[in-house]
């Protein structure tokens, strides 16, 4: 693959430059791709991207190997993170709270909890149950009542996910990767071959090799290209709550058999939130007061009996980029049309994925294959040939 030296040309460009994007553009860059990156933004200040709007979480506690395998690599290199990305001297704070992930079981998802524990254990994750006693050391406030234990993956965490990016990024336009703050409006295609895209502002800028990694707008650069990609945009709230007493010890990142999740934010504030089952599919970004009233509060009190006082501190509301097919990242090249790869779809866990993802199309970029994580299970051709990837740890 030789330089091109034309403005308008790259040879590769990327469109999306969230936490997936600009992972991938790190990934090609400091492994040696040989050529000109382009990553499309449509928006600089990233107010609307999913990446910017998580909260931050990395769990190794999934059903499936390539879920698994995928978390491992990430979870080390998010370790290493200020490292990897320093530059200049500078390395970013993500401030990274390994304070593992806590499934609370119940009589009915017990079973799948020990099952999960027994297969995770199998590729090395070192997710213990615990009894309702040693549950209870950890969250000395929860109530045990309705509960037989819990399965504890200590070493994962959570951690802020506006300097995660923002790392990715620097680092990225300092191995020369070009971000460009444009729409992509366009993909130009033929037949089984691509040729480029137009931005809104009209210009056209020449590339074979196109990423699809536009999170919750992944179907419509999809429509771009004439691909059908089973990726809608769903929207879920998040609440930032304030306890009568702060707890005194640090909260892992806990999911009740409710579905409701809380972990701790600065301040001893808890933050917690709950995916809603018949939630619309569509670009919803406003959060309202009523859902936690009557879905989370309910269930957020019951477990932790201190939060039936509460001060509901502010919310927001931010996209799940859901895979319909089978709610998995789809990740890998198109089996018919040269040269244009995705990774998107990730349906809640693409954050917390993006280091192994980004690696993963940058070994497959430029080799051809996959060397450090084989994320094959999670390629397209599942949906062509009516395969699904059933995972079923998904928040
Ligand atoms: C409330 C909430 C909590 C979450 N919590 C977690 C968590 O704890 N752990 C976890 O792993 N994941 C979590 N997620 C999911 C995670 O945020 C996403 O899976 C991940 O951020 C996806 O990254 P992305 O780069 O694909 O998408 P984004 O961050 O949305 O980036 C895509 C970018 O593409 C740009 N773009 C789109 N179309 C175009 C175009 N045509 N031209 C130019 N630019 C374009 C957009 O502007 C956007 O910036 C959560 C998500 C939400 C909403």
């Amino acid at each position: 693959m030789g330089f091109s030296t034309h403005p308008q040309t790259f040879d590769l460009m990327i469109i999306g430059g969230g936490v997936i994007g600009s992972s991938i553009a790190y990934h090609l860059a400091n492994d040696g791709f040989d050529g000109r990156i382009a990553v499309f933004e449509k928006d600089p200040t990233y107010e609307k991207a999913s990446t910017v709007l998580s909260v931050g979480g990395i769990r190794r506690q999934f059903s499936t190997e390539v879920n698994i395998r995928i978390c491992q690599y990430s979870l080390s290199f998010y370790r290493e993170f200020s490292e990897r990305m320093e530059v200049d001297g500078e390395r970013p704070e993500i401030d990274f709270k390994p304070r593992g992930y806590l499934f609370l079981g119940n009589e009915k998802n017990w079973p799948l909890l020990m099952n999960h524990q027994v297969f995770q254990r199998s590729l090395g994750v070192e997710t213990q149950l615990l009894t309702l006693e040693e549950t209870l050391r950890i969250i000395p406030d929860l109530y045990p009542g309705d509960l037989i234990g819990s399965s504890f993956s200590p070493g994962d965490g959570y951690m802020d996910p506006h300097s995660t990016l923002q790392g990715f990024i620097k680092k990225a336009k300092h191995l020369g990767v070009n971000y460009l703050y444009q729409e992509v409006v366009e993909i130009f295609r033929e037949g089984n071959r691509l040729e480029g895209v137009r931005t809104k502002n009209g210009t056209k800028y020449l590339s074979s090799l196109i990423v699809n990694a536009a999170g919750p707008y992944a179907g419509e650069v999809g429509k771009m290209v004439g691909v059908e990609i089973p990726v809608v945009p769903v929207r879920r709230m998040v609440y930032l709550v304030r306890p009568p007493r702060p707890f005194e010890y640090d909260l892992p990142l806990t999911i009740d058999p409710s579905g409701v999740y809380f972990l701790h934010e600065t301040g001893r504030q808890i933050l917690t939130g709950k995916s809603r089952k018949d939630e619309p599919i569509g670009f919803n970004f406003s959060w309202d007061r009523q859902y936690f009233q009557e879905e989370i509060w309910p269930s957020l009190a019951h477990r932790l009996p201190l939060l039936n006082e509460l001060r509901l501190i502010s919310g927001w509301a931010g996209l799940y980029e859901v895979n319909q097919w089978d709610f998995n990242g789809i990740i890998g090249k198109h089996p018919e049309i040269k040269g244009f790869f995705m990774a998107v779809g990730f349906s809640g866990h693409g954050f917390q994925q993006a280091p192994a993802v980004g690696k993963a199309l940058s070994e497959l970029i430029r080799l051809g294959r996959y060397e450090t994580v084989d994320v094959t299970p999670l390629g397209y051709e599942r949906i062509l040939e009516g395969r699904k990837v059933l995972e079923e740890e998904v928040i």
